[in-house]
C-alpha cells in the first residue's frame, strides 16, 4: 500500500487537489488505492511539499524575483520514496501532472484523457528539475459555450501547466455568461491554482451602446458620425463612467486579475480632433499612419489613466489592453511609458502562418510583428505575446507546430515574457506542441508530435504522427494565414499557396483518415478519429471545436 503525504495542505489548495489527481489516475489506472496522510510513516510513499527551490536564497527585493520560479518543481524517485515538490501549491500539481504523463497518461485534448491500463504502475529512478521558460503561459476560453466546455479548458490548461486562464465573455454590457457560470468554474480554477484574465473585447462592456441615445459624445467619431460601440477615448465624462463600471465589476468578482480593456472587434477608433491630437483636417486628409499614431498615443494614456484609477481601488489588478487592429503598430515615440500595472498583449493577427516569424522564408508581416513587439516590450513592465495557436479559419485545419516552436525559440531570445492563444476554434496538436515549448522552447516539434500522437492515437499512432509531420513539412514556408483561402484558393485577391496547399491534401486526408477508422480495433481511437475527419470532410464553418469531445450542459 502506497501512501500519499500532503504537508500543510488546506482542502481547497492546489497540492490538496494533487494528492487527489494522483489518487484518482492511479486508480483508474491499475485499480491500486493510494491513501492520502498527513505524516510520514515508514510505508513507501508518495510526498507532496511546497518548498524553496530557486539556487540561491534571494537576497534581492521581491520584485526583483524571477515570476518563473513561483512554476518550479522537482521530482524526486528512488525505490523506497516518491518526492514531488514545489516552489507553490500549483508547482507541485504540476508536477504530478508530469508524474502521471510519465507513468503513460495523455493530456492531449480538453475533457479526452488518455489513461493507459497497466496491472502494476512502475517508474525507475528519476530526478527532474523543471521550470518554465515563459512566465505567462495562457490560453483563452471563448466563446464561453458550455460550462463543462470551461471546465474542461482550465483542466487541459493546468494538465499541461499553463498557468493562467483567459475567460472572454466579450459581452456587451455586464458579462452575465461568467455571471452565470461563475460559481461552477471558478472553484475548478481556484483548485488548480490558476490566474485568471477576464473580458475580450470589452470596451462595450464597460461603456455598452445602450448610452449613446443620452450621450453621443462618448462614442467615435468615424466619418462624421458619432457611432457605438468603439469609444471617443478623451471625452472625461465616459472614462468616469468607464472606471465606475470596471470597479463595480471587479467588487463583484475579486478572482479577477487581469481585467480586459481592449477596443471593439474590427477598424472603427475615434478621429475627433482630441483623440487624434489636432492631426485630422477637414480640408486636407493626413496620411492614415499620422491619424493612426497619434490616436495611439491618446490610446496609451488613456490606458494609464484607467490603470492609474484602478491603482487606487484595486491595487492587485492589472488592466490588459490588446494591440490589435486599430492600435496594430509600434508604439509611439510621443506616447508615455505604459504603467505599471497594466499588461500588454502584443496580437499576430493575420500573420504569416507557416514562416517563422524571423529567419527563411522571410515574411515581411512577421518581422513587421516582431519589431513592433519590441517598441512595446521597451516601454512597458508587462507584455506577452497573443498569438494564434488554434484554428480560426474554416475548416480550422492548421498544422502549425513547426512554426509555434520556432517563434518560441526565438521570443525566448528576445526575453519575452510569455505567450497566449486565441481560440476561435481548436488545433489540439498545435497547442499541445505550444504548452511544450513555453516551458522549454529548445526541443524537437517532430517528437513532440510523435509524443501527442502515441499518447492519442493508440494502434495507428504510428500513420496518424507520418501524416502530421507531411502535412506539416509540406505546408511550410507557404504564405497565408492558417486555413485561409483553403477553401476558396481561386478566388480573385487570395494568392495563398498555404491554402491551396491544404485543399489538395482533402481528397487524401479523407482516405487516409477513413481506412485508419476501418482499421483501428480501439474504440476510443475511432472516435478520435472520426472527429479529426470532421474538418476535411465538411470543409465548412461547422467543424470549430472538431477536436473536442461533446460538452452539452444537462438541461
Ligand atoms: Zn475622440
Amino acid at each position: 500500500m502506497v501512501e500519499i503525504i500532503v504537508e500543510d495542505a488546506q482542502p481547497e489548495s492546489p497540492i490538496a487537489f494533487a494528492a487527489q489527481e494522483l489518487k484518482r489516475y492511479v486508480k483508474q489506472m491499475s485499480g491500486a488505492e493510494l491513501i492520502v496522510v498527513r505524516a510520514s510513516s515508514p510505508k513507501p510513499s508518495i510526498l507532496l511539499a511546497i518548498r524553496q527551490l530557486s539556487a540561491h536564497k534571494s537576497q534581492k527585493p521581491p520584485e526583483l524575483d524571477d515570476p518563473r520560479e513561483e512554476d518550479h518543481y522537482r521530482l524526486n524517485i528512488d525505490p523506497q520514496k516518491l518526492q514531488i515538490e514545489g516552489a507553490s501549491a500549483r508547482a507541485v500539481l504540476f508536477g504530478a501532472y508530469d508524474l502521471l504523463e510519465r507513468l503513460g497518461c495523455g493530456w492531449c485534448v480538453p475533457g479526452d484523457d488518455s489513461i493507459p491500463k497497466h496491472d502494476t504502475l512502475q517508474i525507475a529512478p528519476l530526478q527532474v528539475d523543471a521550470r518554465p521558460a515563459f512566465h505567462y503561459r495562457m490560453m483563452l476560453d471563448f466563446p464561453l459555450l458550455s460550462i463543462a466546455q470551461s471546465i474542461a479548458i482550465s483542466d487541459w490548461i493546468a494538465k499541461n501547466r499553463l498557468n493562467w486562464v483567459h475567460e472572454c465573455p466579450n459581452a456587451h454590457g455586464e458579462p452575465k455568461t461568467w455571471y452565470d457560470r461563475r460559481d461552477r468554474v471558478l472553484p475548478e480554477i481556484k483548485k488548480r491554482g490558476l490566474h485568471l484574465i477576464l473580458g475580450g473585447h470589452t470596451m462595450r462592456t464597460w461603456v455598452p451602446e445602450t448610452h449613446f441615445a443620452s450621450h453621443p459624445e462618448w462614442f467615435a467619431l468615424q466619418e462624421s458620425e458619432r457611432k457605438p460601440p468603439t469609444l471617443c477615448i478623451t471625452q472625461p465624462q465616459m472614462t468616469g463612467e468607464l472606471i465606475k463600471n470596471m470597479r463595480h465589476f471587479l467588487d463583484r468578482c475579486p478572482e479577477v486579475e487581469v481585467v480586459d480593456l481592449w477596443h471593439t472587434d474590427g477598424e472603427v477608433f475615434c478621429h475627433c480632433s482630441n483623440c487624434t491630437r489636432g492631426v485630422v483636417n477637414e480640408k486636407q486628409p493626413p496620411p492614415a499612419d499620422a491619424v493612426q499614431s497619434a490616436y495611439l498615443i491618446s490610446y496609451v494614456e488613456w490606458i494609464n489613466q484607467v490603470a492609474a484609477a484602478l491603482a487606487k481601488s484595486h491595487p492587485n489588478v492589472m488592466v490588459g489592453p490588446l494591440i490589435y487592429s486599430q492600435t496594430d503598430r509600434a508604439i509611439p515615440d510621443g506616447a508615455p511609458a505604459v504603467a505599471d500595472n497594466v499588461l500588454v498583449g502584443l496580437a499576430h493577427f493575420f500573420r504569416d502562418s507557416y514562416r517563422p516569424l524571423i529567419g527563411e522564408p522571410k515574411s515581411a508581416i512577421n518581422l513587421r510583428f516582431l519589431g513592433n513587439d519590441l517598441t512595446w516590450m521597451g516601454k512597458s513592465k508587462h507584455s506577452y505575446i497573443y498569438e494564434y495557436y488554434n484554428g480560426w479559419t474554416a475548416p480550422y485545419v492548421y498544422p502549425g507546430a513547426q512554426v509555434i516552436v520556432a517563434d518560441l525559440q526565438t521570443l525566448q531570445t528576445l526575453h519575452v515574457q510569455g505567450a497566449s492563444s486565441d481560440m476561435y476554434g481548436y488545433s489540439p496538436i498545435n497547442m499541445y506542441v505550444a504548452a511544450r515549448a513555453l516551458w522549454s522552447p529548445n526541443i524537437d516539434w517532430k517528437e513532440l508530435v510523435r509524443d501527442f500522437c502515441n499518447r492519442y492515437y493508440g494502434d495507428v499512432a504510428e500513420e496518424m504522427t507520418t501524416n502530421e509531420i507531411r502535412l506539416e513539412t509540406g505546408i511550410f514556408g507557404l504564405g497565408g494565414y492558417q486555413a485561409n483561402g483553403a477553401r476558396a484558393p481561386e478566388k480573385p485577391g487570395a494568392p495563398l499557396t498555404s491554402g491551396r496547399y491544404l485543399q489538395n491534401q482533402r481528397p487524401g486526408q479523407i482516405t487516409f483518415l477513413k481506412r485508419l477508422i476501418d482499421k483501428t480495433k480501439n474504440q476510443e481511437v475511432r472516435m478520435r478519429l472520426d472527429r479529426a475527419l470532421k474538418p476535411w470532410s465538411l470543409w465548412n464553418d461547422e467543424p470549430r471545436f472538431w477536436a473536442f469531445p461533446d460538452f452539452a450542459d444537462p438541461n
